[in-house]
């Protein structure tokens, strides 16, 4: 990797969110999603699908008490077979594993938005309860360091046997984030230590060694987990049991057709897309099978490629990134075209009513893009972090902070949720918690930890990729530098930096220009404080002075952008740059190849994008149509509680056809003059069940 930049990730102790939007979303995770989410892992939450999280590890940690104390005791054997199952009578489950094969994952979810929460707002009480729940996870290892409670109360003797499908391995992977953030959190070791128990026992039976299985996770994540343990304990056995689980996927004979006994030729092919298993890594250049697992294989590859320094899997990090990100992403951030495996489809099949784009399958691509930053710092990546975050990641979780979305349309009619079966992933509001709660956990610790992704640095640069009002600290050769960051986003482009060294130094601030900023306004570079204005060209890297006035005025910067970054270099003592990035109202259309956008448009501010909800529009959206000629107005609107800016502009309602004739001549089509009306993506579904939609006819 040379020439190359590799930056690292500020941990939590140098920073501390500042920012009025920002601090609302952690807050709102502090006090009611992380309690909420405790009271639905423990069964608790009336009128929800019970979790029995913490009920299996209960079970499985009384089972080993029973085997410690009676020598004669025969622990019962339940089957193995299925993927999920809830008690015959739910008031009164008994001493069996209940949820799916990954219910103990929403445990170690938890505890991660627990140790984000923690490392910025102390709180005894709430340390105390984490404490608690994780002795209930620990007194259900097994003596060998084994902690999967679907085999340890069903059938130990089983377990490794189904890698393919029962997510031991992504439950020790969620496991050891969660350990890993604790740790770093309250600098208690006992996950910790279990996390890494458990990992020894999985390369115990899992490896490339002669006797071991080589097999490898149904469901990504502990290929990611294993690299930050590597990081944390600096135990190179972590760093290799990742690299050998990336290495080994794909490779053939496939370990899951010898895991599951069957005739490789009579498997179908996308069998193993699904799994990301279809070919090695490094010859894989597509995106292709379930999302989620998906996006969490590629933020692994990218781990790897930059801990073993292996271009050949950074090349292939690189192509599945554009392959994504130019063929099958959602304007939202939305990744999954199909509900069917939940999974990427074709190139530009991107259909807006049937979408799946999971919650998690983005945030697993806001992890991807934090790696691939970490290797080069191209704006490409960065701006699709801030795409994720202001319309899936916010728009996943109702304002209330108690509801959620699991699947995120950009189009919904409720009757077709409710009758068409095609459609009934798809709800029209948000859910209160799913038996399947893989979302409102990882909604919790990606907005917990929201401050890990504003920044990385080297020695001498910090990057900026994110902007929002955050304090953070740099320790450089003469001292410490602080930096106060205040944005007025997602709702306005100013941004404020001040930087106060205790001696002057000379580093540099890179800060990323948005894909969505076509000019921007820069105060305080030069010593003249003159606005000056920077006009991009076609977002390339157009800005060739790093001196003095070139001959358009406009360029005064004593910095260079590359890769959508401005670099700004000078010796700092106590300085303030201010940036303006103006937020534009884009009318933004699709590439042609994309179908279900012919002829049609959305709406997009700053990083926003927005949709016409039933309640400010009427039913029929898909009568209404844009008049590219209007004037957009912004508007503050009021969504429950939360202020936003809506955008108004005149338009065209299709008069409804008279006659009741299902088909008839075409005459001229009719338009009334109508008021549009649309509010940022994110704030749908707040206000009862209606329709929606992100793109209009124009
Ligand atoms: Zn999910």
């Amino acid at each position: 990797m040379e020439n190359k930049i590799i930056s690292n990730v500020i941990d939590l102790n140098r920073i501390q969110v500042t920012d009025p939007f920002w601090k609302k979303e952690i807050g709102l995770v502090r006090d009611t999603v992380v309690p909420y989410q405790w009271e639905a892992l423990n069964d608790r939450v009336p009128d929800a699908q019970p979790s029995y999280c913490m009920h299996n590890f209960k079970v499985a940690g009384a089972i080993n008490q029973k085997r410690a104390q009676e020598t004669d005791y025969v622990q019962p054997v339940h089957t193995t077979n299925g993927f999920c199952v809830w008690p015959e009578n739910p008031e009164a489950p008994e001493e069996k594993f209940y949820g799916f094969v990954f219910q103990d994952s929403d445990f170690a979810k938890w505890i991660e938005a627990v140790a984000y929460i923690l490392h910025q707002y102390p709180n005894p009480e709430l340390e105390a309860a984490a404490d608690e729940a994780i002795d209930i996870v620990c007194s259900a290892q097994q003596p060998d360091g084994y902690l999967d409670t679907f085999y340890i109360i069903n059938d130990i003797s089983k377990r490794f046997m189904n890698l393919r499908d029962h997510h031991e391995l992504y439950c020790l992977g969620h496991l050891i984030e969660g350990a890993v953030a604790y740790y770093q959190a309250t600098g208690k070791k006992k996950l910790l230590d279990a996390a890494c128990r458990f990992a020894d026992c999985v390369a115990a039976h899992i490896g490339p060694e002669d006797g071991k299985l080589r097999g490898y996770p149904g469901h990504e994540i502990a290929e990611m987990a294993l690299a930050k343990l590597y990081e944390v304990t600096e135990e190179e056995k972590y760093r290799d049991m990742g690299a050998y689980f990336v290495n080994e996927r794909g490779k053939k004979p496939y370990y899951y057709d010898i895991e599951h006994a069957v005739n490789a030729d009579k498997e179908p092919k996308l069998r193993y897309q699904y799994h990301q298993a279809h070919l090695p890594v490094r010859e894989q250049s597509e995106a292709v099978g379930h999302a989620v697992r998906a996006a969490y294989l590629y933020s692994g590859m990218a781990d790897f490629a930059r801990l073993t320094s292996d271009e050949a899997l950074k090349a292939a990090c690189e192509q599945i990134w554009d392959d994504i990100t130019q063929k099958k992403m959602y304007i939202t951030g939305g990744v999954g075209g199909t509900h069917i495996g939940e999974a990427f489809s074709f190139a530009y099949d991107l259909p807006n009513d049937t979408a799946y784009a999971e919650t998690c399958a983005s945030i697993g691509m806001i992890f991807f893009a934090q790696r691939m930053l970490k290797m080069n710092p191209d704006s490409k990546y960065a701006d699709i972090i801030e795409r994720e975050l202001y319309n899936i990641v916010l728009g996943g979780m109702g304002l209330d902070g108690t509801s959620f979305f699991y699947v995120n349309p950009l189009e919904v009619v409720p009757e077709a949720c409710h009758k068409d079966s095609r459609k009934e992933h798809v709800k029209p509001v948000r859910q209160k918690w799913f038996g399947c709660a893989c979302c409102p956990p990882n909604l919790a610790r990606l907005i917990s930890s929201i401050g890990t992704y504003v920044f990385t640095e080297t020695d001498d640069t910090i990057f900026v990729h994110l902007y929002m009002g955050i304090h953070m600290e740099k320790q450089l050769q003469s001292g410490t530098a602080k930096i106060d960051m205040q944005s007025g986003f997602p709702w306005n482009g100013k941004v404020s930096i001040h930087v106060e060294c205790e001696t002057e130094e000379t580093f540099t601030i890179a800060l990323r220009i948005p894909d969505w900023c076509s000019e921007y306004k820069i105060i305080g570079i030069d010593t003249a404080d003159t606005a000056d204005t920077v006009i991009r060209s076609g977002y390339s890297n157009n800005i060739e002075c790093d001196t003095e006035l070139c001959s358009e005025k406009r360029y005064v910067i004593r910095g260079a952008e590359k890769d959508g970054y401005l670099y700004v270099t000078k010796s700092w003592k106590s300085d303030t740059i201010q940036i303006e990035f103006p937020m534009e109202i884009q009318v933004v259309e699709s590439d042609s190849r994309v179908r279900e956008t012919i002829g049609k448009a959305a709406i997009q501010r700053g990083p926003v994008v927005y949709c016409l909800e039933e309640a400010d529009n009427g039913n029929d959206l898909h009568l209404l149509k844009m008049d590219e000629n209007a004037r957009f107005e912004t508007e503050e609107k009021l969504i429950a509680t939360e202020p936003v800016i809506a955008i108004k502009a005149q338009g065209w309602r299709q008069r409804k056809t008279q006659g009741g004739k299902l088909y008839f001549a075409h005459t001229r089509t009719e338009y009334d003059r109508t008021t549009l009306t649309w509010i940022p993506y994110f704030a749908w579904a707040n206000r009862g069940e209606g329709e929606m939609q992100v793109w209009t006819r124009i």
